[in-house]
């Protein structure tokens, strides 16, 4: 259906989504995604809430050059050089609900995932999980766009630490949901037999009781861009319907990533394998500027630069509102470069973007 190829960056459960939608792509639609490059991930922020934390500080989102979440705490750096620091437990409020039952940590299923955990302070840490991840990475080595050298024992331990904090921490508010009638379908084990049957019986309300109502929604945005009649649509909290669906669809069910998940895409027992499965795990530079090595931005200006992707799928910055993240599909080396950084508040990622082309 797609005759071109794009690479998207994305948080672990946009990256589960992606994988959904082009698992299931006889019913969903499919995605011309080609490579997915997976960022490590904590936790994730409300804008509007992030945005009215700061302005009670007297803060202007305007005057900030970079947020960092370090040794527990959230640290805002202002272009007048002062660095303003909160602890975690301060902003813990408005951390996505959503977040709390999430246990994947460095976007298990991506082909590279990258973070700064594990790697000295402007480097990045690589993971390389699938064959086709290893080719660009070992090309763009070659090619001069990123160095790597062996992650350090010490870097790769401190890394599975984090990881494992989060699995555990977030299982057990997995259980404890559970055991209060709230439902987390995507950690129940069901193989690719039972999760074709549950999802054939399921259609947008079902999605809406049981992932966002449930407060389980990452805000992906895969619902509405699988959708062929357009009638889901997200606006700053969560989507919603506008219209009838159509008999026998069930695309945004199929997509969604904290609905049922099968073993096969994303097995349980990866909750034992705080890192998931992978190739080699590197500590990566670029001489691109980043929120640590630049890496990611220097891979895409590879891909882009070498034609092995059409278009690439970022998160830049709303012109007209600071640090609001906005989902961007493009082939331009300045808006790629432009977009490098970390927004800590989550972005409906707007598949729909690459639908529309
Ligand atoms: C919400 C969030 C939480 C994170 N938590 C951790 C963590 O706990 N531990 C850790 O080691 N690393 C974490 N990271 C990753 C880290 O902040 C860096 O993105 C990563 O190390 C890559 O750095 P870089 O210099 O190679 O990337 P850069 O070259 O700076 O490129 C960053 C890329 O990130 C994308 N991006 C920016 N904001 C978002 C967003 N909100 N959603 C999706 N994509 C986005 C942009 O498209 C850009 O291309 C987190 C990232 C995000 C977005
Ligand atoms: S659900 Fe939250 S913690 Fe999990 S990957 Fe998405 S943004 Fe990160
Ligand atoms: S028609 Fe209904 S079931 Fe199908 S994708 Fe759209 S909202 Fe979902
Ligand atoms: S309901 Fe839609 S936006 Fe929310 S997680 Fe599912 S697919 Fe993503």
């Amino acid at each position: 259906m797609y005759n071109k190829k794009t690479a998207m960056v994305g948080t672990p459960c946009q990256i589960l989504a992606a994988t959904k939608i082009n698992t299931y792509d006889d019913i969903t639609g499919g995605s011309p995604i080609d490579l997915k490059i997976g960022l490590f991930c904590m936790e994730n922020f409300s804008y509007t809430y992030l945005k009215m934390f700061l302005e009670e500080k007297n803060i202007d989102l305007k005057d900030i050059k970079e947020f960092r979440i370090e040794n527990n705490m959230f640290k805002v750096f202002l272009n007048n050089g002062e660095e303003v620091n909160y602890r975690l437990a301060e902003i813990h409020s408005f951390q996505r609900k959503n977040c709390d039952i999430c246990t994947d940590y460095t976007a298990d299923v991506a082909d590279i995932s990258v973070g700064s955990v594990g790697s000295p302070k402007g480097s990045s840490t690589l993971i390389i999980r699938t064959e086709k991840g290893k080719k660009i990475v070992e090309d763009a080595i070659k090619e001069g766009y990123i160095t790597t050298k062996s992650i350090t024992e010490k870097g790769e331990e401190l890394l599975e630490r984090i990881a494992n904090k989060k699995i555990k921490g977030n299982l057990e508010n997995i259980t404890l949901r559970e055991e209060s009638a709230h439902p987390v379908l995507y950690k129940r084990e069901v193989n690719e037999e039972e999760f074709v049957n549950l999802s054939e019986e399921c259609q947008f309300d079902n999605l809406k009781a049981d992932v966002i109502k449930e407060g389980a929604c990452v805000l992906c945005g895969a619902c509405e861009f699988v959708c062929p009649i357009n009638i889901v649509h997200i606006e700053e909290r969560k989507p919603f319907k506008k219209g009838e669906c159509e008999e026998n669809c069930h695309a945004c069910y199929f997509a969604c990533p904290r609905t049922f998940v099968s073993d096969e895409i994303l097995p349980n027992s990866l909750d034992k394998k705080p890192l998931g499965e992978y190739l080699s795990i590197y500590v990566a530079n670029s001489n691109v500027e980043g929120q640590d090595g630049g890496v990611v931005t220097s891979l895409l200006l590879y891909l882009l630069d070498k034609k092995i992707v059409d278009d690439v799928f970022v998160v830049g910055e709303d012109e007209n509102n600071p640090w609001k993240p906005i989902p961007k599909l493009t082939n331009s080396v300045e808006e790629v470069r432009e977009a490098g950084g970390t927004k800590y508040s989550t972005v409906p990622i707007g598949f729909k973007a690459l639908k529309s082309e």
